[in-house]
């Protein structure tokens, strides 16, 4: 048997081609850590854990539990990441801990693959469906900016769009309408707060939103304000999406036993895993919600190429789902490994996840963390 020989992380910053408004901040850069996980027999799983907040805290967590993988089996992934949170003693700090652990098993994961010489698509159930489709992320503040990316977005084929409000409220309605009136009433338009606003300011928000007709309204209150978001869904029209309450399969159970959503908005960051984001979806699947992929400031194309491998395998998946891509000045993985077309990717089939890693830009963004360090939000 093949066992884990060494964990490798690698600390980068990133910046973006332009600034990411956000209700947080606008940043210029991303912070990612890389994770490489490598056997004695020589087989290297790659995965991607989220550096925002701190990569450096995000390395080191990893850098603790290290010792809890080094001779263990590869193929033991449930077990491995229950040793994490029991004896590495994280399993009351989840949320923190999570966008450390989703790095390390997205790169167990590969191994898996690329040992069996099978996609991680097919050891996760394989897939049921071939594509995955994606939402076009409007970037930029001013409305003219964003109504001219939104015009873009739809002639590369998205009929999905998403954008930030919870900035400033008069900015975020008139963002809102001068996206719809540059798209036109087919394409589906869904806004995220990222927690932005009290109950009341939220209620008429979306009032005022309505007249946009939205797909649906993303996080609006406090992650933990369950009751507010339930009370909301039963006096608005516009659905209710929720994202930094749902982190974990518990969470997912929370907020449906609520009536707190109509749709769950989560990705294998805060779930800490492929597998994970699995358990997450079916626990929505059995209170008849969709899961919504949701992708983290601080994650790369080996991401990108995780989620693929995993959506392919979650029946209750939406579209519309969230990439990051175009934010980059360059990504750490070699360009073409995937494309969207027409709003949509393919699933690969190779072994692993399908990663190559660009080791010269991975060199170049870990002595530019030397320089300009975390950034910030
Ligand atoms: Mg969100």
């Amino acid at each position: 048997m093949d066992r884990i020989r060494v964990i490798r992380t690698h600390v980068l910053a990133i910046p973006h081609r332009q600034r990411y408004h956000w209700a947080i901040g606008a940043p210029e850069g991303t912070n990612n850590v890389l994770v490489e996980i490598e056997t004695e027999g020589g087989v290297i799983g790659i995965g991607d854990a989220c550096g925002t907040r701190s990569a450096i805290a995000t390395s080191a967590t990893i850098e603790t539990v290290a010792p809890l993988l080094v001779g263990e089996d590869p193929f033991r992934i449930e077990w491995l990441l229950g040793r994490l949170y029991r004896q590495g003693n994280w399993s009351n700090q989840r949320r923190f801990a999570n966008q450390a652990f989703a790095g390390i098993e997205m790169a167990l994961w590969d191994i898996c693959g690329k040992t069996t010489g099978q996609p991680v698509a097919s050891l996760l159930g394989g897939r049921v469906r071939d594509r995955i489709e994606w939402f076009g992320f409007i970037q930029g503040y001013e409305p003219t900016e964003l109504a001219d990316h939104a015009r873009q977005l739809v002639e590369r084929g998205f009929t999905v769009l998403y954008m930030k409000v919870g900035i400033e409220p008069e900015r975020d309605v008139r963002a809102v309408r001068a996206v719809r009136q540059a798209v036109g009433s087919e394409v589906r338009i869904r806004v995220d707060a990222n927690e932005a606003w009290d109950r009341l300011t939220a209620r008429r928000m979306i009032r005022r939103l309505g007249e946009f007709d939205l797909d649906w309204v993303e996080q609006p209150l406090v992650f933990y304000d369950l009751d507010g978001m339930a009370e909301l869904r039963r006096s608005v029209e516009t659905p209710i999406a929720l994202d930094q309450s749902v982190f974990t399969d518990y969470d997912v159970y929370q907020a449906c036993a609520a009536g707190a959503a109509d749709v769950v908005v989560v990705g294998f960051h805060e779930t800490g895993g492929l597998l994970s984001l699995r358990k997450a979806a079916a626990v929505a699947a059995a209170a008849g919600v969709q899961l919504n992929r949701h992708a983290v400031i601080g994650e790369s194309g080996v991401s990108t190429l995780a989620a693929l491998q995993v959506l392919a395998t979650i029946p209750n998946l939406t579209d519309g789902n969230q990439v990051m891509e175009g934010l980059f000045v360059d990504d750490t993985i070699t360009d073409g490994l995937f494309t969207i077309e027409a709003g949509s990717s393919l699933v690969p089939s190779g072994p692993g996840l399908g990663v190559e890693i660009d080791w010269e830009r991975v060199r170049y963004f870990r002595d530019l963390f030397l320089r300009v360090g975390q950034y910030p939000n």
